[in-house]
């Protein structure tokens, strides 16, 4: 039985996910022993984290709860137990909740402890305790505290920058308006009541971040961030009210912290290799960002940092987890330093262009060898996630959607017109794949 994705299970919260959250409160409680939990804002934050809680606590494990906090502070925390739950769906509709299961060093569960808890939730094998092993569920209200002073230590002086923060009402409201006002900000709270409903759509993308644009102009701050739902991701806009994409705020922070090695994905902007740092791509998800710095940390943990396009950014110092909350102190500390806008100026621009066609798996195959023929012309074929064709001027990803029947085509290149070249030559690719497939079943 297949529950979790790389970052974790979400679904629409029923009385069939209660017992599900239950069944795997049960399956965490029989391998891990000592388990911290924390929630983001959702109105079904109580019901999700008593059923998990119940079947925790029956098999004899040892719960702390440390309340409504994001999900970097959680796994901050979680450094002290054996394991971490979040109880979240993230950028979800409210109607949603999920949980996450998070490792001391604050990396998400891989495949081989998801496949674990999977294994015992379908087998119906987890064991419970005898009554007077079982123990009451304490609370863990250190948790918020402990993340702000670390990030705090990292941060020695006074940033006074006016700062405005959009958390849409989700788990950041309970840390970042606070870390920004310890930072010394004029900090300007919007959507920061952490009530349960979001009043903007939750993911922080520009087509939601409207009044953070406005907010910025009209208050004259020297620049805006927003977050998602569980505080794992950060937008950032300039001082002009221009959104910061997020592959140059990874170029930002790589810089800022003077990193060596930048732990990014296939699918993020080529302008990084050209800044000079030893670029490592993983396949497409902060999980794999994160599970390649947990593979390298025995190395040179001061000189890595990761993150990807969708605005998680993960400081292996404090943790394996994505901090947006440590990336908004990021930010604020180097717009104290120099003008976002121009440092954002200075890095390059190349046109990406983005979409999608139906197709699966057997489709991907076909096109592999066809692409394969593409390489005779100067191309490099990568396969670390999908199909990653690079040219000297550019590149092209095609790779199969992880949620839906269609192929993803990604192309980027220093102009325009190569840009839509090579986008042309994957969905030309694709589209004949598909009409070789078809004549062979007519
Ligand atoms: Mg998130």
């Amino acid at each position: 039985m297949k529950l979790f994705g790389s970052s974790g299970i979400r679904r629409v919260v029923d009385r069939e996910f209660l017992q599900l959250t239950f069944d795997i409160g049960l399956a965490v409680g029989n391998s891990y022993h000592s388990v911290v939990l924390g929630c983001d804002t959702r109105t079904s934050s109580d019901a999700m984290r008593y059923a998990f809680l119940s079947g925790l606590l029956s098999t004899g494990a040892a719960a702390a709860h440390a309340g409504v906090i994001p999900t970097p502070t959680l796994a901050y925390a979680t450094r002290h137990f054996e394991a971490g739950a979040m109880i979240t769906a993230s950028h979800n509709p409210p109607q949603y909740n999920g949980i996450k299961l998070i490792n001391p060093d604050g990396s998400a569960f891989d495949s081989t402890q998801r496949e674990q808890v999977e294994q015992m939730v379908s087998t119906k094998s987890s064991k419970t305790a005898r009554w007077e092993e079982i123990k009451n569920c304490t609370d863990y209200p250190e948790a918020v505290a402990q993340h702000v002073e670390r990030i705090l230590a990292d941060f020695p002086t006074k940033l006074k920058l006016k700062v405005v923060v959009d958390c849409g009402c989700g788990a950041a409201s309970a840390v970042t308006p606070y870390l920004l006002t310890r930072l010394g900000c004029d900090m300007i709270p919007l959507n920061c009541q952490p009530s349960g409903y979001f009043p903007r759509e939750i993911e922080p993308v520009p087509e939601n971040l409207g009044e953070l644009v406005s907010t910025v102009k009209s208050e004259g701050a020297d620049l805006g961030v927003a977050h998602d739902g569980d505080g794992d991701r950060i937008a950032v806009v300039d001082e002009k009210g221009r959104f910061v994409a997020a592959d140059k705020l990874l170029a930002l922070f790589a810089r800022q912290l003077g990193a060596r090695v930048v732990v990014t994905t296939v699918d993020a902007s080529m302008l990084i290799d050209e800044l000079g740092f030893e670029v490592i791509r993983t396949r497409v998800g902060d999980a794999f960002v994160s599970d390649e710095l947990r593979r390298r940390a025995a190395r040179d943990i001061e000189g890595e940092f990761g993150g990807e396009s969708s605005g998680c950014f993960i400081f292996p110092r404090v943790s394996l987890c994505p901090d947006a909350i440590y990336a908004a102190a990021k930010i604020v500390q180097i717009a104290s330093e120099h003008r976002i806008s121009a440092l954002v100026d200075q890095i390059p621009s190349y046109p990406i262009l983005r979409g999608a066609v139906p197709g699966d798996k057997a489709t991907m195959d076909e096109v592999e060898n066809s692409l394969k023929r593409q390489v005779e012309s100067g191309g490099r074929l990568e396969t670390t996630d999908g199909l990653r064709l690079a040219f000297g001027d550019g590149w092209l990803l095609i790779r199969p959607s992880g949620t839906e029947p269609k192929i993803r085509i990604t192309a980027e290149a220093t102009s325009e017109k190569r840009a839509e070249q090579l986008y042309n030559l994957g969905l030309k690719t694709i589209e004949e794949c598909l009409a070789r497939e078809e004549r062979a079943t007519t």
